[in-house]
This record gives structure tokens, sequence and C-alpha cells, in this order.
């Protein structure tokens, strides 16, 4: 189906110039994409799925321009920020234009510990920024470096800083944001504190996030600390205590099961064959604490470094949270991962699914505060019984079938699992406020433009349901 028009594409034209209108080659394809072919399932069924168009709006103003003119079109309006999203996120599942929005890059302030920013800004930028005047995120996913602030909070949910501050719902941590609104004479709507979470994690269907007011956490300088251990009951007991350790200042609790450790080459000359791993990222002042505390429980301590200030390179948190599947499948492309968040009795869960699967499903744990109450603006001293453990554990894909056995295992032992082999937000995570985003749907996207088929309960899809439904 065609749905962008010769007379379309002039506009876009004449609106950004030539050269920010995309329609044919290599650069359709990439932008068209992101890193949905960590899964097995969702590669079969959105390969063969690219955009028209793509346009690259370098302001709000043409951006809003823009968007008029696919409204008056009639056309799927797909946002995009750097396309790391694993979920088929920005993939456009019929065609129409997606809208790179990675040219909108301006800090545009950085006050009492508020960043204010376009939806480009790669985080890593926001962070070097914040760093420098004494702050720093509160929580950011593995691919920080990289990814842009606007795609975080349309497809991403935690990461790095999550053990201490929860993810992007977590009461604070957005103080407010801004959206386009899909229209022929589109709106700016501000959205601020609990209200954002109406527009959080929609996958680009409720809005074009224009503007965003993060709030940072007074900075810390941390080490990075990688210990070892052959017995895995051992490590986790330790990792645990870690995680739960109400003075240690985290910004990183994850443990791996041996081999996960042997697919991280870079590394491979620090971490022991056949010994599980942890990596910890910790406030620099109590490292030698947790160092002596971690010998004293029959670990090594194999890698320790400062985190530079401003950061470089090595970063431990490039093999943590969703970087560790990356690993994986380049070590062997029979990978592909879960998303899952355990309850209080995890070792018996970790028990069962290891009984179930034997030799299937490779742990890999991140601990984090659950919904973390913020106070004053300060993480709230930790309750231990707040932190959860969560993690991508791996799995050895076999086939669809299996890996539909392993989901169903997973709900009958209470194993909560935000599958990544859909592309359909309800599917792919907890949306206790469902209702809530599909009003703010209506409000925004009265004609049902914005990544159609992604929000799957919303019945207004003009473009009928998407074939894998
Ligand atoms: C190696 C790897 C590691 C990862 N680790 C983590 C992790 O630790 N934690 C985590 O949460 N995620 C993780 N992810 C997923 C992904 O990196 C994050 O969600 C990231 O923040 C997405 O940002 P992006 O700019 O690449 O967004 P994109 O992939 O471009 O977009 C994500 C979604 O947001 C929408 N969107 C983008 N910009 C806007 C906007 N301005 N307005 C409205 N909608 C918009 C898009 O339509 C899409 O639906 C990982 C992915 C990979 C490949």
């Amino acid at each position: 189906m065609t749905l962008v028009t010769e007379s379309l594409l002039s506009e876009l034209r004449a609106l950004l110039g030539p050269a920010q209108v995309i329609c044919a080659g290599d650069a359709l394809e990439t932008l068209s994409k992101d890193f949905y072919w960590y899964s097995p399932v969702l590669r079969r069924q959105l390969e063969d799925k690219r955009a028209e168009a793509i346009i690259r709006p370098a302001t709000v103003e043409e951006t809003r321009q823009a968007v008029a003119a696919c409204c008056r079109a009639r056309v799927p309006v797909v946002p995009r920020g750097a396309g790391t999203g694993n979920y088929g996120q920005c993939i456009p599942l019929y065609g129409g234009v997606v809208i790179d929005l990675s040219r909108l890059d301006r800090i545009l302030s950085l006050d009492d510990g508020v960043a204010r920013v376009e939806p480009g800004v790669r985080l890593g930028a926001i962070e070097t920024a914040a760093r420098a005047i004494g702050w720093e995120l509160r929580c950011m996913p593995s691919t920080w470096v990289k990814c842009t602030v606007g795609g975080f909070l349309c497809g991403g949910s935690g990461g790095i800083g999550s053990i201490t501050w929860g993810g992007t719902n977590s009461p604070g941590n957005v103080k407010a944001v801004t959206l386009l609104t899909c229209e022929e004479s589109p709106r700016l709507i501000r959205l601020e504190e609990q209200d954002c979470l109406r527009a959080l994690h929609t996958y680009g269907t409720t809005g074009l996030m224009v503007e965003v007011e993060l709030r940072l956490a007074p900075k810390v300088d941390y080490e990075q600390l990688i210990f070892s251990g052959g017995n895995w009951d051992r490590l986790l007991d330790w990792t645990d205590a870690a995680a739960r350790h109400g003075t240690w200042r985290k910004r990183l609790v994850t443990q791996f099961e041996w081999p996960i450790p042997s697919f991280f080459k870079p590394l491979r000359k620090y971490l022991p064959a056949n010994e599980h791993s942890t990596f910890l990222l910790l406030d620099r002042a109590q490292a030698d604490e947790a160092a002596a505390s971690a010998v004293a429980a029959g670990l090594a301590v194999v890698f320790r470094q400062p985190l530079p200030d401003p950061p470089k390179p090595p970063f431990i948190t490039d093999y943590t949270w969703n970087h560790t599947t990356l690993w994986a499948i380049k070590s062997d492309p029979a990978y592909t991962y879960l998303q899952s968040g355990f309850g209080q009795n995890f070792r018996e869960q970790f028990a069962e699914l290891r009984r179930r699967f034997p030799g299937e499903i490779l742990f890999h744990l991140e601990w984090t505060a659950g919904n973390a109450k913020m106070l004053r603006g300060h993480a709230a001293a930790l309750n231990p019984d707040a932190v959860v453990v969560g993690g991508i554990p791996l799995v050895c894909f076999r086939s669809e079938e299996r890996l539909r056995e392993i989901l169903q295992c997973c709900a009958d032992i209470g194993v909560f699992i935000a599958n990544p082999h859909t592309c359909f937000l309800e599917e792919g995570g907890r949306h206790p406020n469902i209702a809530d985003k599909r009003a703010l749907k209506d409000e925004v996207d009265p004609a049902g433009l914005l990544n159609p088929g992604k929000m799957k309960t919303y019945a207004h899809n003009p473009f009928g349901a998407p074939a894998n439904a």
C-alpha cells in the first residue's frame, strides 16, 4: 500500500530541504528499523516493514509543520530517536513517514537539578553536561551513550541508576513533558509530574515529545567493580545483600551466570573461566568496604577501575542490561532473551525454571528499587524490601512454541515478563493505566495516525488491524 504521495513529498522537501527527506536506499531501511532482531519472532514479523519516507526536522516548528502536512495527507507518523529500541517500537507497521527527531538535540537548561532538553539529545550528552555542574542522571539505559531522551521515555523503562532511583515511571523522576499533537493544526500540551505517566512508554502513540524536564541526582564519583565466584548461590547471597545495603550508594548491581561472562570479549582477561560474576557501580568512597566484604564472603575482586569524569570508556555498563543480550547474540546467534521481574521467592523461581528448562535459560539478573518513592528530591533511604530482582535472562531459542512454553511457565510461577517478542504495547509490559493512555491518544491523535497498530487496544485504527495481531 502506498500512502505517501509525490505531492506530500514535495511539500516536505520544500519545508525541510531535500536532504532531510529520505525515500530510498540503505538509510531508508536503517532508519525504519530498531533492534527488533533480538527476537526471532519479531524478526519474522517485521523484517519486511519499512517507512515510505524518513524526515529529519531540526526544530519544533519544522516538526509541527511536517506533522500538519502528514495529518492533512492522512499518513502514518512514527517518531524515532536513535532506533535502539528492542520491541520493533519505531518500526512502522503500515509504511508512512518516520520522523527522526535526533536533530532536535539542544540542552535548553540545567538549573536546580532539572535538565530541560529537546527530545533528540543523547542521554550521554546530558550526563556529561550534568556531571560538569555536580549532577547526574537518575536512571539511564545501557545505551545511554547513544540513545535519545525522547526514545528512552517513550520506549525504555530504566536501567543504570534504577537500583537507587527506580525507573522512568518512579514518582518525581520526570518533572514534565511537552507533547506535540498529531492534528492538522498541531498543538503543544504540557504534562507535569504524575500526569506524565500517561505519555511514558507509549511507543510514540500518544504525541511527539518535543521537550522533556528530567530531575537529576547529586553527582557521585563511582568505582567500577567486578566480583567473581564459582558458587552461584554464594555469589547470589552476597549480591542480593549488596543490592539491599542501606548505606552503599549504588548505580548498578548485576549478576551473570557462567558462561555469560565468556561472551564479554574485551573483559575476558579479567573473568575467570567457569565462574559467575557480579558487576557493581558504587560510590568510590565505599569501594574498599565492598571489596573487603566480597573477599570475606569467598569472592574474588577481578576488576576495579574508577569511572572517569567526564565519562570515558571502558564502561562496565556496556555489558549490563540489554547489552548483555547483544554480547550473547554476537557470540551465538541462537540466543534470545526475556525481560523479567522475579518475586521475593526468586531463588525458588530460578530453581523451577532450571528444572523445567535445563540448559535453556542462562540467568542475567539486575536489581532495582521497585517503584522508588522520592523525598524532597533525594532517593528515599533504601528500604531493603523495596528492592526487586529482575533481569534479562538469555534463552537458547529452539522454536516459537518452546518460547511460549517458557513464557507460560513464568506466568504460572509468578515471574513477570515484559514480553520482548511482541511489538504491541499492551503485551510488552505492565500498563495498569492503559485506559489513561488511550484517553491521551484520543486527545492528541484523533485521526489515529501515530504509530498505528502498536496500541492494540486502541479501537480507531484507520489502516485496519495489524496482520500479526
Ligand atoms: C544494547 C541495548 C541495550 C538496551 N538497554 C536498555 C536498558 O538498560 N534500559 C531500557 O529501558 N532500555 C534498554 N534498551 C532499549 C533502548 O535502548 C532504550 O529504550 C532507549 O532509551 C531507546 O532510545 P532511542 O532514542 O533509541 O529510541 P527509539 O528506539 O528511536 O524509539 C523508542 C520508542 O520511542 C518512540 N519515540 C522516540 N522518540 C520519541 C519522541 N520524541 N516522541 C514520541 N515518541 C518517541 C519511538 O516511536 C519508539 O516507539 C536497550 C537496547 C539495546 C539495543
